[in-house]
């Protein structure tokens, strides 16, 4: 029998196994929670059996939003970025429509894929399987999660995808987070280095940084100076984690949030911007 994608109904994430798989290592791990009822798993026709609609949209800075309605597991955004030499698709979204290919197929299918950590992996394999990339880049500490797509590019501190865009591995959150600069447009795509506090308009409220946000453990004082060690090197004014665009969130508003976790013992504080833009002034 071969092997099919089967997705976790607790946080959607994918493993390609023989059967239902026995656990989830994104939910047993300490990170997340556990379903409080078991185990159960879906097959991709299961998966789409739930999605009303799937969704995209066109962002400033030729960027696009993929993402489907109602939302299933982690529920991340995958973000694509169209380039004329061949675009990166980013993190993805858990569960890809057929007219959610397709847009992308329009928009010129997908030359290097990568994701910054496992909850920003979504429906990666689809992306995989359809648009057949040149480049599926994974940090190596986290190859271990990628039982659903086949990484061609494990590498080690960073990764030159194009010039000007780049991946550098941060570690913390997860031992092989990732995030990618893009120099071009700006823009920080940071994985779950940070967490973004938005209302429904999407308007930044808050910035905070963590280990494991639905247990609130803060991250260590060396993960936080090697988070900054690599921030402080790039230029941005824009972050995108795999669940919010902040248009805002700078370099100096990053650093702004570690240096608070440097001051003081170890917590997860949801610091507001306007603290936040008060002190990347000072
Ligand atoms: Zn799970
Ligand atoms: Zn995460």
């Amino acid at each position: 029998m071969p092997l099919t994608p089967w997705s976790c109904a607790n946080c959607g994430h994918w493993q390609r196994y023989f059967a239902a798989p026995p656990d989830c290592p994104v939910c047993t791990d300490t990170r997340n929670d556990l379903p409080a009822d078991g185990w159960r798993f879906l097959q991709p026709a299961e998966v789409r059996a739930g999605i009303r609609e799937g969704r995209w949209r066109r962002l400033d800075r030729d960027m696009v939003a993929f993402s489907i309605a109602p939302g299933y597991g982690l529920n991340g955004t995958g973000w694509l970025l169209l380039h004329p030499e061949g675009n990166i698709a980013f993190e993805a979204a858990p569960f890809y429509t057929d007219e959610m290919l397709a847009e992308i197929e329009r928009l010129g299918g997908i030359r290097y894929l990568a994701a910054s950590h496992v909850h920003g992996y979504g429906a990666l394999w689809q992306l995989q399987d359809m648009f057949e990339p040149e480049v599926l880049a994974i940090q190596k500490e986290d190859l271990w999660l990628t039982k659903a797509f086949r990484v061609t590019w494990p590498y080690d501190e960073a990764l030159e995808l194009r010039p000007g865009l780049t991946l550098h591995h941060v570690g913390g959150h997860y031992e092989g987070q990732a995030v990618l600069h893009d120099e071009g447009r700006r823009i920080l795509f940071c994985g779950d280095a940070f967490k973004v506090d938005q209302d429904a308009a999407g308007n930044s409220l808050a910035v905070s940084t963590h280990k494991a946000f639905h247990k609130s453990i803060p991250l260590t004082p060396a993960e936080i100076r090697r988070y900054r060690a690599v921030i402080e090197a790039l230029d941005f004014d824009t972050v995108c984690t795999p669940f919010e665009h902040a248009p805002g969130v700078t370099r100096d508003i990053a650093l702004a949030v570690l240096d608070d976790q440097l001051r003081g013992p170890p917590g997860v504080r949801h610091i507001p911007m306007s603290e936040l833009r008060r002190s990347a002034t000072r």
